[in-house]
């Protein structure tokens, strides 16, 4: 609805030590980014400008909305939250004044972070973005992100699983001057995110033992995935009345995870 996208969202308390499996350059230039951003005079003094925009791209589940609010909690920011999909609309001119609402209800919010998941369904490369309307809210993006708007203090955050999608004007810098690639975890990245998901559970020390090995037989598993099978896991040592999470939780909660990422919502009995 029109005031789910408009009202800035209570943010849960995710920090960056909550996102898992970051490259360590990605990490590195995400950080330095944050850091011009709060200290602008300085950063002005030595000729660099806070970036208007960023774009988050990778597969699904690997982290990027997670990214966003602890982008927006390192900034002590506002959190406008919504998806490009709820701007999609069949009148024309309402997806246009739905990212003008956004954006002004933003500007009087400050620190603000807009977060945009699923841009590609609003900043689609024109031909294929669904004809005049998604034009008209297309254009309407790119006059709030430079139209001549002062934007201190708001950074804008998109996410997309097909930035090949996206039209090349959004991309312009000025619009968007960082995309950071956010790929599926690898071994250590998974171990991570692993360690991060088994701080508050209660395993027992098999388990424990083998969270190496864990990291090392899950090659292919998002970062969801892996809370996924957590919380699988979970449950399933509670219905049998354990206290702890046992090995055969885990390797039941592998299969059930195996299965879901191709067949989730047919295929799961939890
Ligand atoms: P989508 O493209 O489907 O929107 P996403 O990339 O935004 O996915 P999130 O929504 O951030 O993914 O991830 C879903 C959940 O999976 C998170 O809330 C978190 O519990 C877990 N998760 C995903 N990636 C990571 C990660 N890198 N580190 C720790 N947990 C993660």
């Amino acid at each position: 609805s029109k005031s789910a996208i408009s009202t800035a969202r209570p943010l849960p308390s995710i920090t960056l030590a909550d996102v898992g499996g970051l490259q360590p350059e990605i990490k590195q230039e995400i950080l330095q980014t944050l850091t011009t951003l709060k200290e602008p005079e300085r950063s002005a003094k030595i000729g660099i400008k806070p970036p208007q925009g960023i774009l988050l791209y990778g597969p699904p589940g690997t982290g990027k909305t997670l990214l966003a609010q602890a982008i927006a909690k390192e900034l002590g920011a506002n959190f406008f939250s919504t998806s490009g999909s709820a701007f999609n609309e069949m009148f024309v001119g309402v997806g246009a004044s739905r990212v003008r609402n956004l954006f002004q209800n933003a500007r009087k919010q400050t620190p603000a972070v807009i977060f945009i998941d699923e841009v590609d369904a609003l900043a689609g490369r024109r031909k294929q973005n669904g004809g005049e309307e998604g034009e008209k809210t297309l254009t309407e993006l790119l006059v709030q992100l430079d139209g001549g708007h002062s934007n201190e203090g708001i950074l804008f955050v998109a996410a997309t699983n097909r930035k090949d999608m996206l039209d090349e004007a959004f991309l312009r810098p000025g619009r968007i001057d960082f995309s950071f690639q956010v790929p599926l975890p690898d071994t250590t990245g998974r171990k991570e995110i692993i360690e991060i998901h088994a701080k508050g559970k209660q395993l027992s020390l098999e388990v424990l033992a083998s969270l190496d090995k864990l990291a090392e037989s899950t090659s292919g598993f998002s970062g969801a995935d892996l809370s996924s099978l957590f919380e699988t896991a979970s449950r399933r040592a509670l219905r049998n009345g354990q206290d702890l999470i046992e090995k055969d939780d885990i390797d039941y909660a592998i299969d059930r995870t195996v299965l879901g990422s191709t067949s989730r919502s047919l295929n799961d009995p939890d």
